[in-house]
């Protein structure tokens, strides 16, 4: 397959690699879209943590072998700790994300854990699939407000979270009053919201 390989800081390079090799507890997925996000666009100037040769992107969908779309949930936990047997995956003592700690999205393909392929309906184009785990955040973020149906609304940040929870208030029929932000674009952004 192809595949975009980060190699060092600020090295990418379009490669011809094997294909991955899922495990009994995962399936390979057609990769149709990922998103870049500000951990890619970090990551591209100074790879950290990651191991290298990496294949970035973490906001996955494609297809699976048998025709399902499909969005990724790149977060991978052990299911042993304390916090996964209390249903707190997202705080895991060993997680690991697709993406980083393993090969992720920028390629025609990527193994993925079966527990963690969400269905997407077919309206939903790809370029629209790749907002889903972002959003998914601001959608958790907005739950997390405790807001009720008369709060009014401020928002700290206009990046694509910020942006998310004033289409979550909007949604929800709340006014939102301010977004607190510095960028003109991101201004303008909120404002067409
Ligand atoms: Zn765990």
């Amino acid at each position: 397959m192809k595949a975009l390989l980060l190699e060092g800081d600020g090295v990418l390079n379009l490669r011809e690699i094997e294909d991955p090799i899922p495990d009994n507890r995962s399936i390979l997925v057609t990769v149709e879209a990922t998103g870049i996000g500000g951990s890619e666009y970090l990551s591209f100037k100074n790879t950290g943590i990651r191991p290298l040769p990496n294949i970035m992107g973490h906001g996955i969908s494609g297809v699976t072998p048998d025709g399902q779309r499909v969005s990724i949930y790149p977060l991978s936990s052990c299911g042993k700790c304390p916090y996964c047997l209390e249903g707190q995956e997202q705080l895991c003592d060993n997680w690991s994300l697709i993406g980083v700690q393993s090969n992720g999205g920028f390629a025609q393909k990527v193994s993925v854990p079966h527990h963690q392929l969400f269905k997407i309906p077919n309206d939903l184009s790809w370029a629209q699939s790749v907002f889903i785990e972002p959003f998914a955040n601001s959608v958790n973020a907005w739950e997390q407000s405790c807001a009720h149906k008369d709060s009014k609304v401020c928002v700290i940040g206009g990046g694509s979270l910020g942006l998310g929870l004033v289409a979550c208030a909007n949604t929800s029929g709340n006014e939102v009053t301010d977004v607190l932000e510095k960028s003109v674009s991101r201004q303008a952004a909120a404002l067409r919201l």
